[in-house]
């Protein structure tokens, strides 16, 4: 054993524990285990958290770790690793650090040379990923998009062309209007998947073109309402040799006018992968326009 691991077994272990998103039976074994063996839960909100320790016979303490006191109180969880106690993490629902608190304690925890370990479990965005039939080959997590419609739709221009799969958290309230605002944005034709009600008994995946989802949920109020999970395809470009993306064509733009025509093909090209010699008749095109 070496001095390092030493003095880190002589630390407590932080242990970053998912909890179900709806279904109780989904909580796992080593997660009872490990949430009745530490000293302490640090948990999202330790009314909500009480329930659950309630339903499966637990008495381990329970403190406040939420987004408000996270970075403060951060310290008083860190004392007690530090003193050799292992504390579990856990939020309301789903996996801590996914669009919940947790993120400056672990921070803090691994800074401090403490041994942080996952419990994984349930996470509203796997599950939904998991059962869309779109592609999860690669894909993004934008989390929750802005609350304003302005906001929202400046986010969903800036990933308009993103080619991996997206997954947004939506509240239920925002949900017809969001979808509203990525039909008009991402097109009508753009595959989507609403994921509701995960792992619970109103459960619904409704996989449609946006233009249909959006109309959808836009005509049944009970479309609106319970936790969701909204998936969309990633860009496809337009089949044909003339398929270049608007960022490609502004890069390309851009060095146009800085510099002669052939090197500003070859630095676009380089920028943004697309083919070299497609790019100079592009700009040969663009010049002959103007
Ligand atoms: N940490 C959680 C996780 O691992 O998924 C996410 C917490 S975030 C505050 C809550 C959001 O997650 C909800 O607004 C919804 O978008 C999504 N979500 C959580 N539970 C869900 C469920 N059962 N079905 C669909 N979406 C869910």
């Amino acid at each position: 054993m070496t001095s390092t691991d030493a003095l880190s077994s002589a630390l407590g272990t932080l242990y970053v524990v998912a909890t179900p998103i709806g279904n109780l039976d989904d909580m796992s074994a080593r997660a009872l285990k490990v949430l009745a063996d530490v000293a302490l839960i640090a948990a999202e909100d330790t009314r909500h958290s009480a329930r659950l320790m309630q339903h499966f016979g637990l008495s381990t303490p329970l403190a406040a770790c939420h987004e408000h006191n996270e970075r403060d109180h951060g310290g008083k969880f860190l004392q007690r690793l530090q003193a050799g106690e292992d504390v579990a993490l856990i939020s309301d629902a789903g996996t801590p650090l996914i669009s919940d608190p947790g993120y400056h304690l672990v921070r803090q925890a691994r800074a401090a040379g403490v041994a942080v370990v996952p419990v994984p479990g349930a996470c509203a965005l796997i599950a939904a990923l998991s059962a869309a039939g779109l592609p999860s080959d690669r894909f993004i997590f934008e989390g929750f998009l802005p609350a304003k419609s302005v906001g929202r739709r400046s986010r969903l221009e800036q990933v308009k062309e993103e080619p991996r799969t997206l997954i947004f958290y939506e509240a239920p309230h925002r949900i017809a209007e969001c979808l509203e605002d990525m039909r008009s944005i991402f097109g009508d034709e753009r595959p989507a998947l609403l994921a509701r009600e995960l792992t619970k008994t109103f459960e619904t995946l409704k996989g449609l073109p946006l233009g249909e989802l959006s109309a959808w949920v836009a005509a049944d109020s009970n479309q609106q309402r319970g936790e969701c999970v909204v998936l969309v395809a990633g860009w496809q470009a337009p089949e044909g040799d003339t398929a270049v993306s608007a960022e490609a064509l502004r890069v390309l733009d851009l060095l146009l006018k800085e510099m002669p025509l052939k090197r500003a093909a070859a630095l676009a090209a380089e920028i943004t992968g697309v083919r070299k010699n497609l790019l100079y008749q592009l700009a040969l095109e663009r010049q002959s326009t103007k």
